[in-house]
């Protein structure tokens, strides 16, 4: 995914320090919980719910890699040149 804010295409560089890809990643993981609660607790297994799994998950697990190395960054101050 490429952002018009950091305008790196490199995910590694950005991680943890592009806010508006943090909340776009935010907003989706959020959507996909909503999609989850809409399907109800025990949905049957189809394409749509499968997605709807698979969408969270993935938004999930890269907002809390943002989040990872947003703290990461903070704790130790140690942020990679953007120049690279
Ligand atoms: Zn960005």
């Amino acid at each position: 995914m490429r952002c018009g804010n950091c305008n790196k295409n490199i995910i590694k560089a950005k991680l943890g320090r592009c806010k508006s890809c943090m909340i776009t990643t935010m907003v989706c993981s959020l959507l996909g919980i909503l999609g989850n609660l809409w399907m109800g607790p025990n949905p049957p297994m189809t394409t749509p719910s499968l997605a709807i799994k698979l969408f969270t998950f993935a938004f999930m697990t890269l907002f809390a890699l943002h989040v990872a190395f947003a703290t990461y960054y903070k704790v130790t101050g140690n942020v990679p040149k953007d120049d690279i």
